[in-house]
């Protein structure tokens, strides 16, 4: 029977079966997915192949990916596990009140979802709590990103109806994420009340820092929507990427850098010539945006 993959404890996954019972199964027998070297490669999101002849079910194939996210290892071994598959868009939760969302923690999660090719949608949250200035800037944010191709919302989880956020969510895969307090789990409540619950036991959950390992867990909407909970994950694991790709991540500069007179040489830091720098002085890049890039690429934390 196929089935969805909505839960992982490493060595156990809940599986939503066809016929719509959820089944607890194992993998058994050696998986191989082409092109992943991984030990245990069943992620939340997967398709599966589910048999259950046996008393426990057991995961003995899956079914191919359309994409997939590596999570970076918290412990920084190099190792890294898928950490959701099949994954239709990014959705990032931040707000401009406590706990204030950085620029450049939204940037690097722009740049993890374009590497992957996942569409990115960002919710600023708890307008009801901005002063007319903060509120002000919201909306130029929202401007500067919806102009390089990301869905905006600007939101109060307590008062709004939340019709649009439902209807971006409908019939898709979305992976959610942002830090913890910027009203998540309180957007997912009035949007799905149904989920409510479980999503709410998550939060309190990691808060109480009883899970030492996350894992990420989908949660159905109705049965083709979906969302996908990363609770504690931070950031992703970036697919390998040199200084010279990453402006390609960033959907502003990617055409622009064609025309630096190093080409695909330049890393826009101090080049002469260069069609990126050129972009920031004349106001075409945002400094915001540039930045993030400029700590990216020197390697600086700016996660916050
Ligand atoms: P999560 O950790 O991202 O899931 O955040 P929660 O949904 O648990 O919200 C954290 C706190 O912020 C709770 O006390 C919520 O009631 C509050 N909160 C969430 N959204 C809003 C909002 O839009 N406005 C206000 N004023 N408070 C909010
Ligand atoms: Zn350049």
């Amino acid at each position: 029977m196929k089935g969805t993959v909505m839960r992982s404890t490493g060595s156990f996954y809940d599986v939503l079966a066809e016929d719509g019972k959820k089944y607890n199964c194992r993998v058994r027998g050696k998986i191989r997915l082409e092109g992943i070297k991984e030990t245990n490669p069943v992620a939340v999101g997967d398709y599966v192949i589910i048999d259950l002849e046996h008393e426990i079910g057991s995961i003995t194939e899956i079914l191919p990916r359309h994409n997939h996210i590596l999570r970076q290892s918290v412990k920084k071994t190099g190792h890294s596990h898928v950490l959701a598959a099949n994954i239709d868009q990014a959705l990032l939760v931040v707000t401009l009140a406590l706990p204030r969302t950085s620029l450049g923690f939204i940037d690097r999660f722009l740049v993890s979802a374009e590497a992957y090719r996942i569409p990115q949608i960002i919710i600023f949250n708890k307008r009801d709590l901005l002063v007319e200035e903060e509120a002000i800037y919201v909306n130029q944010l929202i401007n500067l990103y919806e102009s390089i191709g990301v869905t905006c919302f600007s939101t109060s989880a307590h008062q709004d109806d939340l019709v649009e956020v439902r209807k971006i969510l409908q019939n898709k895969v979305t992976l959610i994420a942002g830090h913890s307090g910027v009203g998540k789990s309180t957007l997912l409540n009035r949007i799905a009340p149904t989920i409510s619950q479980a999503v709410g036991d998550i939060s309190t959950f990691s808060e109480k820092g009883m899970h030492t390992t996350t894992f990420a867990e989908m949660f159905p909407l109705d049965n083709k929507t979906y969302v996908i909970d990363t609770p504690g994950v931070k950031e992703w694991g970036l697919v390998e990427m040199s200084e010279q790709e990453l402006s390609d991540y960033f959907p502003e500069m990617r055409d622009l850098r064609l025309e630096c007179k190093f080409g695909a040489r330049c890393i826009h830091i101090n080049e002469p010539k260069c069609a990126i720098i050129d972009a920031v002085q004349n106001e075409k890049i945002a400094i915001s945006r540039y930045q993030s890039y400029y700590s990216m690429v020197l390697g600086e934390d700016n996660r916050k």
